[in-house]
C-alpha cells in the first residue's frame, strides 16, 4: 500500500486547529535589549547572593535526573515563607503557569472568567488558551475592584489583581472579602507585587479561605524571573486540584534547589531591596509630578503615569535608551507608560532620558 502524506500547501493547516485557539496572539511586548530596562517589572538589584551561590554549585544530577514530581522540597520553604502547611501550596512555571493551571482545574470550556479593566494583560489569553470568555470588569474611577460587579458576572473563575498590573493600586481589604462573600465560583487574587505593598495581603489567611486561591511569584520582589517559579496558596482542597491541572516535573532541580536557597538564605537582603525599591517609587513619583506628570499612587515596584501617546514616548525613550512599557489606551485612563523603580541611578537615567524628549 502506498503512502500518500498530505502535504502543507501554502497555507497552513489553521482548520486543523482548536477553534478557540485560532483568534489567539503570542504575547509579544517589545523585548529587545536595551541598555536601561525598567519596562518588565523585575528586580533592578541583581541576583539574591545565596541564590548565586546554590546556582553556580548545583549539582550536575539537577540536569541529568529528573527533578522531584510535585517540587516538594520548594513547597516546604515556600509554605515556611507564608506561614501556611506543605499541602496548602502548589508550585509552578512562574505564576502564569500557576494561573493558566488554577483557570483550567476551575473552569469548563465556554464558562466565564471575570477580569478588571485594565489588570494584567496575560489573564485575558489564558482564559481563551482554556476556552473559556472573558467577563471585563472595570475598575472604579478610584481604582478600586467592585466586587458586586465582579460577582455578578457569575463567573467560575474571578480573577483580581492587587497592587494591580499596570495601574499599581491596591485592591481594599474590605473589597476582596465582599468579593468572597458573593461570588459563586473561584477568586484567584494574584498578589505579584504584595511584598512592596507594605499590606499584609491574604497569603496567610487564604487556606481559612473557602474559595480563594492567592498566587505569588518568586519573579518579582526574589529577583528570580528567568527561573520561573511562581506559587499558589489556598485550601488544601482547591490547591490539589491546581496540582492536578499543572502536572508533574514542571519545575526544574536546579530552579528548585535555587528557590530553596533563596527563600531560606536570602530574605534580608530581599527586604533591603524591597525598602530601597520603595524610596525610590516615592522619589520618582515625586520628580514626575515636578515634570508635571500624574502618576497613579502605587503599591508596587512600578508606577503607572497617563501622558498623551504611549506608543510615541516609548519608542522615544528607547532611543534614549531606555526601555519602558506603553499602554496605549487603557479603560478609564487613556494612554499611559509603566515604568519599573529600581537603584536610584537608573532612575536618574530615566528621568533624564524623559526631560531631554519633553524638552
Ligand atoms: N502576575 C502579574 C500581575 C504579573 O505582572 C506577572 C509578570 N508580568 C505575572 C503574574 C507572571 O509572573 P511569573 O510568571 O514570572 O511568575
Amino acid at each position: 500500500m502506498s503512502f500518500k502524506p498530505r502535504i502543507v500547501a501554502d497555507r497552513p493547516s489553521l482548520e486543523l486547529a482548536r477553534q478557540a485557539y485560532r483568534e489567539i496572539s503570542l504575547y509579544a511586548p517589545d523585548r529587545s535589549p536595551c541598555r536601561i530596562d525598567i519596562s518588565d517589572n523585575t528586580n533592578l538589584y541583581g541576583i539574591p547572593p545565596a541564590a548565586e551561590r546554590a546556582y553556580r554549585e548545583a549539582a550536575v544530577s539537577t540536569l541529568t535526573r529528573y527533578p522531584q514530581l510535585y517540587a516538594q522540597q520548594l513547597k516546604a520553604a515556600l509554605a515556611s515563607y507564608a506561614g501556611v502547611s506543605v499541602a496548602e501550596v502548589v508550585t509552578g512555571c512562574g505564576s502564569d503557569d500557576v494561573l493558566d493551571s488554577a483557570i483550567r482545574a476551575f473552569a469548563e470550556p465556554g464558562e466565564t472568567l471575570a477580569v478588571c479593566d485594565p489588570s494584567f494583560a496575560m489573564v485575558p489569553i489564558f482564559a481563551q488558551m482554556n476556552a473559556l470568555k472573558t467577563a471585563k470588569v472595570p475598575l472604579t474611577r478610584a481604582f478600586e475592584i467592585d466586587p458586586d460587579a465582579l460577582a455578578g458576572t457569575g463567573a467560575k473563575v474571578i480573577y483580581v489583581c492587587s497592587p494591580n498590573n499596570p495601574t499599581g493600586t491596591l485592591a481594599s481589604p474590605r473589597s476582596i472579602e465582599r468579593l468572597l462573600e458573593k461570588a459563586e465560583g473561584i477568586v484567584v487574587l494574584d498578589e505579584a507585587y504584595a511584598e512592596f505593598s507594605q499590606q499584609e495581603g491574604f497569603l496567610k489567611a487564604a487556606p481559612r479561605l473557602e474559595r480563594l486561591l492567592v498566587v505569588r511569584t518568586l519573579s518579582k520582589a526574589f529577583g528570580l524571573a528567568g527561573l520561573r517559579i511562581g506559587y499558589a496558596v489556598g485550601p488544601a482542597a482547591l490547591v490539589a486540584e491546581v496540582e492536578k491541572s499543572r502536572g508533574p516535573y514542571k519545575v526544574s532541580g536546579s530552579a528548585e534547589r535555587v528557590a530553596t536557597v533563596a527563600l531560606t538564605e536570602d530574605r534580608a537582603w530581599v527586604d533591603e531591596k524591597i525598602a530601597d525599591a520603595i524610596r525610590s517609587r516615592e522619589r520618582l513619583a515625586q520628580a514626575l509630578r515636578e515634570m508635571g506628570l500624574s502618576p497613579l499612587p502605587s503599591a508596587s515596584n512600578f508606577l503607572l503615569v497617563p501622558v498623551p501617546d504611549a506608543q510615541a514616548l516609548a519608542k522615544r525613550m528607547r532611543q534614549e535608551g531606555v526601555a519602558i512599557r506603553p499602554f496605549p489606551g487603557l479603560h478609564g485612563i487613556g494612554d499611559a507608560v509603566r515604568i519599573s523603580v529600581g537603584p536610584w541611578e537608573m532612575m536618574e537615567e530615566a528621568l533624564a532620558a524623559l526631560a531631554r524628549i519633553l524638552a
